[in-house]
């Protein structure tokens, strides 16, 4: 293993710190290292194996289509996006149309050039077309994103960014009320719930106080659900428990449970503004990727599926709230359905880099939002056995790190 490693250390980009163990495969919501070490699974990759490893239904739409067609470019038409956009449509409630691509920055680059091509279309001028952001959010890494992405740690080097964006800070209407005063605003975008920046979800009526200024003031409203949506929250868009209708809603990580695939989402006001050679993508749609994601729609969509995260989440957030107060290390537990941020306490505040280090050396891999907050975001089908086993192995690791 330590031999892998060092071929890691020795050859990529060092731009990740990932833990020094080696991870070979996986069975539900566990995965096994090289050495044959298991680990429960409380971070789904990143939020992303939502319906745990090698669900048979999964595996099946992959190895069938891998069977027949791989790719095809988009100057033919394959079924499988045909029809995953359909499904998109039906399950979303308010798109028409559907833009198929490979992951969550582009789908989001898709958004951005979206507002501006409808900014655009609406005589207004370059100087018009700001797209407001929040303060802690994360919508990717492109130059595009990641300018949207108001976080200066992300930003820092890569200047010049591009211009057209405005931040503010999250949950705050009247800084909201402020920017739309100045008259050039496009769009709003926000995540639902901040899953990055901290596990932070929107207060209460926040969603529905920017759906109604993006209409006084003729803006759209982007939700990035790449994160919150596919049934993270407890449903299958976070947004529909904030009741708003947005006008684009980005979807990647979930979307494939493990496969690359993002989409973006227009609806009425916007489905037809990308016309003819507006945008395009070589890998975006192809029918692998497709086929996996029409059947984890299928199954994160169903009622029965959403009706177990809203149980586990309370499973794991009673859990978590008891440990934070057993062991005096949270402070508060927060977020929706299984995308839970237990916030760290005072004294531990900065620690939670160090606190994945003990929880994988415990079996257990958990991700962080930040240096302040645990993030805890399983496979949304995580059994009763292994929500129990994780937990013990989460209170095992913490008086650990505690006692160090
Ligand atoms: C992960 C994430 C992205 C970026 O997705 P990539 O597939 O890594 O490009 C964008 N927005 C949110 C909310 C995310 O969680």
């Amino acid at each position: 293993m330590s031999s892998l490693v060092d071929l890691g250390k020795r050859y990529w980009l060092p731009i990740y710190k990932p833990r020094e163990l080696v991870l070979d495969h996986g069975m539900g919501a566990r995965v096994w290292d090289t050495e044959q070490r298991d680990y429960v699974d409380f971070g789904a990759g990143i939020a992303v194996n939502a319906l745990g490893h090698q669900d048979p239904d999964l595996l099946a739409a992959l190895t069938t289509q891998a069977g027949k067609l791989w790719h095809s470019s988009n100057v033919f038409y394959t079924e499988p996006p045909l029809r995953l956009a359909q499904e998109l449509v039906t399950a979303s409630g308010f798109a028409e149309r559907v833009f198929l691509c490979n992951s969550g920055a582009e789908a989001n680059e898709a958004a951005i050039k979206l507002v501006r091509k409808w900014a655009t279309a609406q005589g207004r001028s370059p100087e018009q077309r700001v797209i407001v952001t929040f303060r802690g959010s994360f919508h990717g890494r492109t130059l595009a994103t990641v300018t949207a992405t108001a976080q200066p740690k992300y930003q820092e080097g890569y200047e010049p960014l591009p211009g057209g964006f405005r931040y503010l800070d999250f949950n705050d209407v009247a800084a909201l009320e402020t920017a739309f005063a100045a008259g050039d605003v496009a769009a709003v975008m926000l995540e639902p719930v901040q899953g990055e920046g901290g596990v932070l979800p929107a207060a209460p009526g926040f969603l529905k106080r920017v759906r109604e200024l993006c209409d006084t003031h003729g803006a759209l409203l982007v939700l990035d659900e790449i994160q919150s949506g596919m049934g993270r929250t407890g449903t299958l868009f976070a947004h529909v428990q904030d009741g708003v209708t947005p006008d684009i809603v980005t979807l990647a990580k979930a979307l494939g449970c493990g496969f690359p695939i993002g989409a973006m989402l227009a609806g009425p006001k916007v489905a037809q503004i990308m016309q003819f050679g507006a945008h395009g993508t070589t890998f975006g749609g192809n029918p692998m990727a497709a086929a996996v994601a029409r059947v984890a729609l299928r199954k994160l969509a169903s009622t029965e599926l959403l009706a177990h995260v809203q149980r586990q989440s309370a499973k794991l957030r009673e859990a978590l709230a008891l440990l934070g107060t057993e062991l005096g290390v949270f402070s508060e537990v927060r977020g929706r359905g299984l995308m839970l941020g237990a916030v760290l306490a005072e004294p531990y505040r900065g620690k939670a880099g160090e606190i994945l280090d003990f929880a994988a050396a415990h079996g257990l891999l958990v991700l962080q939002a930040g240096p302040d907050v645990l993030r805890f975001v399983p496979p949304l089908n995580i059994t009763d056995e292994e929500l129990v086993d994780g937990l013990a192995r989460l209170r095992v690791a913490l008086n650990a790190f505690v006692g160090r």
